[in-house]
């Protein structure tokens, strides 16, 4: 009896565009992450200067049909009416989904108007609401949820996440057995097959087992809570911010941001797999005190860095 290899996992990868705080350094740009999601992009923050990083990484700007943006600080927006523009500008004819606080959709309209642009693509917003989780986006193999930090502004974070897929039928089998039509789902969804002469195929033996499904959540910017913790539990890959240290613990709640240590708190509480800081205060021209004080809290922790692809 033999069982058969799992399936592979497609890709699900984070590339840091920029990895700054509020006002960004000569190395450090203002926040952007874009996801490649089985050859599906979207794009989490778009900071000042994003569509230049995209460029300097060869990232096509017309293969992201997906913007979803956290809250309407200047480090995490500034950048959306750029990218519109230069999509625009090169003659895109595919829709833009825009998603984010109400007012973005005012900013952005106020922004085409005074320019007299007519955009050449359709864009569609979908505003986000900071009060509730909820899915905000769905496609027949990946979902997207909002839910809400804790900032001095209304400012959600957001979890990616590939929906259970179906067991695959091995090809070899289905070249030996003529499997009537309605057999295939059922097989796929478990079932054992039973042939016409009565044949029982144990279901392990003629599929191959889907890959697990696997999340990353996005948390930027928020300052420690339980109740944030709540929403990402279980995450494959959690980035977030780590603005500043231990050592300005006060200024980090009265600012409503986290340190280095909370963020680790908050990946170890909710039994996150990896962390991924960022965010940083340009107060911080090295970093090893912020990684250093997130690992002495959660080992499995990396620093954003411009450039740089996490696998999920
Ligand atoms: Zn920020
Ligand atoms: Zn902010």
């Amino acid at each position: 009896m033999h069982q058969n290899k799992p399936m592979q996992a497609p890709v699900f990868s984070a590339t840091i565009l920029g990895s700054s705080a509020a006002t960004p350094t000569s190395t450090r740009n203002p926040s952007a992450i874009l996801l490649n999601m089985d050859y599906k992009y979207y794009l989490v923050d778009c900071g000042e200067g994003t569509q230049i990083q995209l460029r300097r990484m060869h990232i096509k700007l017309q293969k992201i049909n997906h913007v979803f943006i956290s809250h309407l600080h200047g480090d995490h927006f500034f950048g959306v009416i750029g990218l519109i523009s230069t999509m625009h500008l090169m003659g895109r004819d595919k829709e833009l989904h825009l998603f984010g606080p109400p007012r973005l959709e005012e900013i952005v309209q106020l922004q085409l108007e005074a320019s007299l642009t007519e955009l050449v693509y359709p864009l569609v917003f979908h505003p986000t609401q900071a009060g509730k989780e909820e899915v905000i986006y769905e496609s027949d193999i990946h979902f997207v949820k909002s839910f809400p930090l804790e900032h001095r502004i209304e400012t959600t974070g957001f979890i990616f996440g590939e929906k259970p897929r179906r067991r695959k039928i091995d090809k070899a089998f289905l070249l030996k057995e003529d499997v009537p039509v309605p057999w295939m789902m059922r097989i796929k969804d478990g079932a054992d097959y039973v042939s016409p002469s009565g044949v029982v195929y144990p279901n392990a033996e003629i599929t191959k087992q889907p890959p697990a499904p696997r999340t990353f959540a996005y948390c930027s910017d928020t300052r420690y809570s339980p109740d944030v913790v709540q929403y990402v539990q279980g995450v494959d890959l959690l980035y977030h911010e780590a603005t500043f240290m231990e050592e300005l613990k006060e200024a980090a709640r009265e600012k409503y941001h986290s340190t280095a240590a909370q963020a680790a708190l908050t990946a170890k509480q909710a039994g996150a797999k990896h962390l991924l800081l960022g965010h940083f205060s340009a107060r911080y021209k090295k970093l090893d005190g912020i990684l250093g004080e997130a690992k002495a809290v959660f080992e499995n922790t990396s620093l954003a860095k411009e450039g740089e692809v996490t696998e999920v």
